[in-house]
């Protein structure tokens, strides 16, 4: 059995067939550079990684863009308060995005699109919208009209009854309260670009489309981003894009995230519940965090509590100690023990294991116990022998850095172990009496790092420690 994704549009999980072969399209909203970002934006960006990872682990050829939303009403609001120009303070919260994405370890992104350098290809898109029908123009503005659009709802699955529901963007000029801004009219202290229809600037879900039709083209396979984007604005991004291009669907495979919650809310900025990613980079590394999330289905909700992190802490650690075992184990190079072929084996079907669980819908949980079980039979072996097969070893090491890096964890180099300064001093201290051939000193020397449980060979590259 190949891939199969859980698809939102369907509400059920699809063979992952792509549009062409094994070239895939990925689209994933990226953030509102208004602040810093927290630990919930983290975890739908780390999912995303993951999935990312596993497509190119599966032999697709990835391009997979991310936009930055750099015009809103939020970036403005803010900057006003902090009298700043609006695009600088985007500037300023992108330049903090990228470094938190690079010191997350997330590196699967292969072009990022940011809204204000698309001007002309969203002023394009309403102007074909307007062409078609499918918009209207008001004093403040220009409106997709929902009405005209047969499918709104289909991916929210809500029906015209539920729809009328939601109050979006309150403008007593829209025909209907659903229908949604593609052109907002210039107001004071806000930024602004020429159009066919005087100065403004553009509505949110437009910015999308614009930047996927560039790259992506009218229909690709993926588009992603937490549960939230669902209604409005996925289900906006189909109305355009379809009512431009008239062909279904714009997207094959809609996947979203659950969220990263605390006391059972959504983790916010607006709840005052956040923890931004670079303060919890100051006390965790990057892997305990990755390894925190895909501990969890993508899809679930995560509910976040410092025990947990306590205990994502001690697996972690217990699988690098592992690892550093295989790696510090004696080597030997005879005939494979009876317990070693069966570790073999082992090694064969634990990643079949994982493999098929990364395939039915990127279920980290499930492939993260069939790494912990083999960790466990290592560690078994490991106690019962003193030397291992050094093919074995090497298979051991690549394997959990295969599958550990799918996820972005057990990437640490071996740990070079450090001696304190004095003892290096005393070291260095000896090998000069050793050049100066003055034995009576060298011998002093040794015996005294032997008192520190520190044993000296002299080898033909000079003197080398291990701890007795
Ligand atoms: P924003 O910058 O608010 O547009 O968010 C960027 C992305 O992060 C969107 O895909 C959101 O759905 C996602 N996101 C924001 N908060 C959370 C959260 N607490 N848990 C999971 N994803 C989130």
């Amino acid at each position: 059995m190949g891939l199969r994704v859980y698809n939102t549009l369907k509400r059920k999980k699809e063979d992952f067939k792509p549009i062409d072969g094994k070239k895939v399209k990925m689209f994933v909203c990226g953030p509102t550079v208004y602040d810093l970002s927290h630990l919930g934006h983290a975890r739908t960006y780390v999912a995303y990684d993951v999935i990312a990872r596993w497509l190119r682990y599966r032999g697709y050829d990835l391009f997979y863009l991310m936009n930055i939303t750099d015009i809103d009403d939020k970036i403005i609001k803010r900057a006003n308060e902090k009298r700043m120009d609006p695009l600088d303070l985007a500037k300023e919260l992108e330049e903090s995005f990228f470094k938190d994405m690079k010191s997350l370890g997330i590196n699967s992104i292969s072009f990022y699109a940011r809204a204000s350098d698309h001007i002309s290809e969203i002023i394009d898109q309403i102007r074909r919208l307007l062409e078609k029908g499918f918009a209207y123009s008001v004093e403040t503005g220009i409106y997709f009209d929902v009405s005209k659009f047969e499918d709104y709802g289909k991916l929210s699955h809500q029906n015209p009854e539920e729809l009328k529901k939601h109050r979006i963007e309150p403008d007593p000029h829209k025909r209907t309260i659903q229908d949604f801004s593609l052109w907002k009219r210039r107001r004071e202290r806000e930024p602004s670009w020429g159009s066919p229809w005087g100065e403004g600037r553009p509505g949110w879900h437009i910015e999308d489309t614009a930047i996927a039709e560039k790259y992506l083209g009218q229909q690709y396979d993926i588009h992603g981003g937490g549960i939230d984007l669902v209604f409005p604005h996925h289900e906006a991004e189909i109305a355009q894009m379809e009512s431009i291009s008239g062909k279904k669907p714009m997207v094959k495979y809609w996947l979203h995230t659950g969220f990263l919650k605390v006391k059972g809310r959504k983790m916010a900025k607006s709840l005052g519940n956040f923890i931004m990613i670079q303060d919890a980079l100051n006390n965790h590394d990057a892997e305990t965090l990755r390894l925190f999330f895909s501990s969890t289905h993508y899809r679930s909700p995560i509910d976040f509590y410092e025990k947990r992190l306590k205990q994502t802490i001690n697996s972690l650690e217990s699988l690098d100690a592992t690892l550093d075992k295989v790696r510090r184990v004696k080597k030997r190079s005879t005939r494979f023990t009876e317990e070693e072929d069966d570790l073999e084996r082992r090694i064969e079907k634990s990643k079949k294991e994982f493999e098929e669980a990364m395939d039915d819908d990127f279920n980290t949980p499930l492939a993260l116990t069939h790494l912990y079980g083999l960790a466990t039979d290592v560690n078994k072996l490991l106690n019962k022998q003193r030397s291992i097969n050094d093919r074995l070893a090497d298979r051991l090491v690549s394997t959990f850095k295969e599958l550990g890096g799918v996820l972005g964890i057990l990437q640490k180099e071996e740990k070079e172990e450090e001696l304190p300064e004095k003892l290096i001093m005393l070291i260095d201290e000896r090998e000069r009496a050793r050049i100066k051939k003055d034995w009576r000193t060298a011998d002093e020397i040794r015996k005294r790092l032997k008192g520190f449980g520190i044993i000296l060979e002299d080898t033909e590259e000079g003197v080398r420690w291990k701890k007795k």
